[in-house]
């Protein structure tokens, strides 16, 4: 056998017992599940081929890990950990092998994989005697006073009977979000995740500090002694569970066969993070419970059960750098470069800090682990910092002085946190404008991205937004790579645009505080850029939706003269966006319709335009705030609605004769 193989196993014999320490025993991971699940797998795989080298101390071989601050007590009977997979694949291949035996559609039982602490307590005659810890399945840390500060638990069942029941003891994410930010205020521990808080707070050698802490369960099996009426299959057993009394997770399901468990697992993929508790995946288990015992266990785990893991949200990596980049608007953007990790199904090596208060309030260190999430942003966030780079007092970050790019001293006007490079010849200032002004929010001109601009600039083709009208096809073609076809796609994009709505022309041209929504009211409002120039700070903050702020930076921004001027050459190049209908009339102005039903005459669509014209707003659900519910036919809930509010309802005939 190669050596390397053996120093590979070794090695991560080694790695994985210590971060099962860190994990288990100090509640404080410094990689990613993730991770972890990786090289444990690569270690089994390896064992697998060479099982000459698969010891009995092996962690492929052992369950847990048990603190030797808390009495130790040997489980009646052993608790197992998880066989666990990413892939709907192997779920089927487990599910194949059992169904081989026992024939088609053996019955499943879904549950989500609550991301705690797994717990096992005791009842005698209906009676709480005892709680205890996993530990390493053979042995756990006895918590019992700790565990009688939950209040989920109960401390009496509604039946006098013997029972061991196994949970997860969690803590919801709220809870865990609040206790961290206590904790960074008083600067103690932060928590990687909620299943680190339930540990550490369920882990202490002080029941107060516990009885403190917002932790709750969810029990998922049991073992009945001496009861021959006992429920035969799991599913049972969980109701059975929920009359004793017990917490059981209300989003259990049973499946008739792997399909069904996969469509589950599909459900929960994007609603598990509508959840107060965090999931880490599905538990699927054999349903009934004869084919349980006789499918046994491994040396860790169920046969009968098996974990099919959700992608990472979280990741946990190293922040090996912080760079500067330069905003839209000029603002300085600093972005932690990461050792580059798998989160949520891709590679990251960047995670967006914000700005700069947000550094100062992780007390970010170039060194440190943090956790990024990602959510509904596309780009990841730095959430935390989990462990400090030991030298760090050295380093601490100072925020830069200087535009990283073109030097030029940065600017910070008062009242806000950001800081600014205010050179208009900054190139990254110049590229990021252009960004966005192809982007989809503003001209979107598809064909054209970030490193098209990037060459387009640096080839001296165009230094500004409205150069981009002044390329030719042979232009296009000096780009590296760009044969005909795709410089004319990109050049029929940039025409296309010319015609654009005014509404995106004005968020193109990046008016201080002036987005996407403020744009849509001046374009509705003025309906030509001839006109907007003309108006003064008094009346456009007479605007609805438009303050005397963002009044004064619109007319400063239309008597700039190199903004006058960019315009004159917009409009020359043919960048003209055709006038918006202004209303016919202000008869509805200030007024909200909600319509609903099927009218005689006409669409909803039409009815929502002929309001639109006369001033007026459409919404889509009645409040207080509705002026007007018009309906037509199979009217349904919105009808009631109106009437319980005393909103007036009109019909098609009325609605057409308050414009005549
Ligand atoms: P596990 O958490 O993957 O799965 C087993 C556990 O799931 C059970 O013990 C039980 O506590 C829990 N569980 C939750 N809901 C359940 C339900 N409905 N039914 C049954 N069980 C349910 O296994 P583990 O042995 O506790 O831990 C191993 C995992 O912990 C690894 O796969 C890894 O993801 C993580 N880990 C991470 C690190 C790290 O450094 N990041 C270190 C060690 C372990």
């Amino acid at each position: 056998m190669n050596n390397n193989i053996l120093e590979r196993v070794n090695f991560l014999k080694d790695e994985i017992n210590k971060h099962n320490y860190l994990y288990y025993v100090e509640d404080n991971p410094s990689i990613s599940d993730y991770d972890y699940d990786m090289m444990f797998k690569e270690l089994q795989k390896l064992e697998a081929e060479h099982p000459e080298l698969k010891t009995p101390d092996s962690p492929t071989q052992r369950v847990g890990s048990v603190s030797e601050k808390f009495f130790p007590h040997v489980h009646k009977y052993r608790l197992y950990s998880l066989d666990n997979t990413y892939n709907y694949e192997d779920l089927t291949i487990w599910y194949n092998k059992i169904t081989e035996e026992y024939g088609k559609d053996v019955e499943l039982v879904c549950e989500l994989k609550i991301d705690g602490l797994a717990i096992a307590l005791t009842y005698e005659q209906g009676l709480f005697t005892m709680g205890v810890t996993r530990g390493d399945g053979v042995t756990g840390e006895n918590i019992t006073p700790n565990l009688k500060t939950i209040k989920a638990i109960p401390l009496k069942l509604f039946e006098d009977i013997n029972v061991e029941v196994r949970g997860e003891i969690y803590m919801p994410k709220t809870s865990f979000e609040k206790l961290n930010e206590e904790n960074l205020e008083k600067g103690e521990k932060l928590f990687a995740n909620p299943r680190n808080a339930a540990a550490g707070s369920i882990r202490q050698l002080d029941s107060t500090i516990t009885a403190k802490r917002d932790l709750s369960i969810f029990v998922y099996s049991s073992i009945f002694e001496n009861m021959p009426s006992a429920p035969k299959t799991h599913y049972d057993g969980l109701m059975y569970l929920k009359k004793l009394g017990f917490k059981v997770n209300p989003n259990i399901r049973l499946c008739k066969n792997v399909q069904e468990a996969i469509a589950y697992c599909q459900e929960w993929e994007n609603k598990r993070f509508e959840l107060n508790y965090a999931t880490d995946g599905v538990v699927i288990k054999v349903n009934n419970l004869a084919i349980q015992e006789e499918l046994g266990f491994t040396a860790r785990a169920p046969k009968w059960a098996t974990a099919f893991k959700f992608p990472p949200e979280e990741a946990i990596t190293t922040v090996e750098n912080i760079e500067y980049g330069v905003g839209k608007t000029g603002a300085i953007t600093p972005v932690a470069i990461l050792t580059p990790v798998l989160l949520a199904g891709s590679t990251v090596a960047r995670a967006s800090l914000h700005n700069f208060d947000e550094i100062r309030r992780l007390d970010l260190r170039i060194g440190d682990k943090v956790v990024i999430k990602k959510a509904a942003e596309i780009i990841p966030k730095v959430i935390k910092v989990v462990e400090r780079e030991p030298n760090s007092r050295r380093r601490r970050f100072t925020p830069p002085t200087e535009c990283p790019t073109c030097h030029s001293p940065l600017q910070s006007p008062e009242g806000e946190v950001n800081l600014y490079c205010l050179n208009p010849k900054c190139p990254s200032l110049i590229k990021a404008k252009i960004e966005f002004w192809v982007s989809k929010d503003a001209m979107d001109i598809d064909k054209i991205g970030p490193a098209i601009i990037e060459q387009l600039y640096d080839k001296n083709l165009i230094s500004s937004a409205v150069d981009l009208y002044r390329l030719t096809i042979d232009d296009l073609m000096k780009l590296d790579l760009v044969k005909e076809k795709s410089a004319s796609n990109m050049y029929n994009s940039i025409q296309k645009s010319k015609n654009n709505p005014l509404k995106r022309l004005l968020t193109a041209l990046i008016i201080r505080n002036v987005g996407k929504e403020t744009s849509e009211i001046l374009a509705n409002e003025y309906g030509t850029i001839e006109r907007l120039k003309e108006a003064t700070v008094e009346e456009l903050a007479a605007v609805n939706g438009i303050g005397e702020k963002i009044a004064k930076e619109i007319y400063a921004f239309f008597h700039d003269e190199d903004n006058l001027k960019m315009l004159e050459d917009l409009k020359t190049l043919g960048v003209e966006p055709p006038p918006v209908e202004m209303p016919k009339s202000d008869t509805f102005k200030g007024k909200t319709f909600v319509l609903t039903g099927t009218l005689p005459s006409m669409t909803r669509e039409e009815a929502s335009e002929i309001i639109k014209a006369h001033g007026g707003k459409t919404a889509s659900s009645v409040s207080k705030n509705t002026s007007f519910v018009l309906a037509g036919e199979n009217a349904g809930s919105k009808l009631d609605k109106a009437k319980n509010l005393g909103v007036i309802i009109l019909t098609e005939e009325e609605f057409l004769g308050m414009i005549k």
